[in-house]
């Protein structure tokens, strides 16, 4: 007889991501993919992180050791410094180094969801924000979000009607639409949470990959000073500028937050790799990033608008977007009733792939939108990948 498992409840419940079940169609041969969110690998500034990786690797020093959980001094300070070049005040102790941002959202569903409370997020959003939510046993209430960020008037009954512990936003060129909340819903969103107990949490891995308008400060930026500074959490991340395998984020948070991220991270991993946290902060502190961030924004805009463009021309008005303004995702919405979930085979059959909306829904999904990444492809991809897809469309309207 097999042996029965008495895993833990939560588990029964989360399915894998349905962007890595994409994985396996990745080797059919010729396989334009704008399914994976990866940043595109030939920007990343592979010649400064050697010569980061060749200068602690010549004087190791503690760095291979263990080091504290809060994290790396000479990171902590690079991270504070970035953080108060994006208008958000920071001291190296205001922060903690995480493995990823990711690692940062694990640590705050610890240190606040019991299971049955109660988390507010966007329809749609990020969806290992979801798995999260699901294996911590959070109850997930939803608020519709447009182009200019989450619908006030619904967050607004939320907040008074279900007293959420968290919030969690990800208000700059969002994953999966690529929308940028608006300046005058920030200021709105911020006067909502002051009449609660409510702590936000502000996602921001793409804010710096502007191609196009005017920058709008962060919450955490435009919360500085005011009565709600406390109640917002801070994530960013070196894995959409830098490189996602360095594993390196940061948590701004205020200490009571801190104390207790730190107290999980403890169990978590001990301490995010010393070693690749000193390449980080020398390669932080050479310069290079801001040198080379520029050109990282650039080539993603240039791609974002040809996929626009060349999506535009095939589909005409039977396709509407969501046009970004930075980060790494155009969100596309099929009219005419056309499903997006039954739009990916026949995609699959010509070669492109792309994931359907419904991943990004805790409830009342969208059939008909879908997110394309423009980041990993080629300009002659992006073209010849818009064409399969408008053919597969095509198919799709005839059956
Ligand atoms: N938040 C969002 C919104 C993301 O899109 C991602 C990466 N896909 C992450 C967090 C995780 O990033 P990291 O590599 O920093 O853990």
């Amino acid at each position: 007889m097999a042996f029965t498992f008495r895993f833990a409840d939560p588990f029964a419940q989360v399915q894998g991501s349905p962007i890595r079940e994409l994985f396996r169609y990745l080797s059919q041969p010729g396989m334009i993919s704008f399914a994976g969110g990866y940043p595109a690998p030939e920007l990343f500034d592979v010649t400064g992180l050697q010569a980061s990786f060749n200068a602690i690797t010549a004087a190791p020093g503690a760095t291979l050791s263990y080091g504290a959980t809060e994290g790396w001094p000479a990171l902590r300070e690079s991270f504070a410094r970035m953080s108060t070049a994006r208008a958000i005040p920071t001291q190296a102790e205001q922060l903690v180094v995480t493995s990823g941002s990711q690692q940062g959202f694990d640590l705050l569903l610890r240190a606040f969801i019991q299971p049955g409370d109660t988390v507010v997020v966007e329809r749609p959003t990020y969806p290992a924000a979801l798995q999260g939510l699901r294996l911590a046993g959070a109850r997930i209430v939803t608020v519709a979000s447009d182009a200019h960020g989450p619908d006030l008037t619904e967050m607004a009954t939320v907040l008074q009607q279900h007293h959420p512990k968290l919030l969690y936003l990800v208000p700059t060129f969002a994953n999966p639409t690529g929308a940028t909340m608006d300046l005058a819903r920030r200021h709105q969103l911020l006067t909502l949470l002051s009449d609660t107990s409510c702590v936000l949490i502000e996602d921001d891995p793409y804010g710096e990959l502007r191609f196009e308008g005017e920058q709008v400060p962060a919450l955490a930026a435009l919360a500085r000073d005011t009565r709600v500074a406390d109640q917002i959490v801070y994530l960013s991340s070196l894995s959409k500028t830098v490189a996602p395998g360095l594993r390196m984020g940061w948590m701004r948070a205020h200490p009571e937050i801190l104390r207790r991220c730190v107290l999980a991270k403890q169990v978590d991993d001990l301490c995010s790799a010393p070693y690749l946290q000193a390449v980080a902060a020398h390669y932080l502190d050479s310069g290079r990033y801001e040198a080379h961030l520029p050109a990282i924004a650039a080539s993603y805009g240039e791609r974002a608008r040809l996929m626009m463009a060349t999506l535009r021309q095939h589909f005409g008005d039977t396709l509407t977007l969501l046009a970004p303004e930075g980060g790494m995702f155009l969100w596309g919405r099929l009219q005419d009733d056309l499903d997006a979930t039954a739009l990916l085979p026949l995609a699959i059959e010509e070669n492109v792939m792309f994931v359907p909306g419904s991943a990004f829904y805790a409830a009342q999904p969208d059939p008909q939108a879908f997110r394309l990444s423009f980041t990993m492809s080629t300009t002659e991809q992006i073209v010849q990948g818009c064409e399969r897809l408008y053919r597969a469309a095509r198919r799709l309207r005839q059956t």
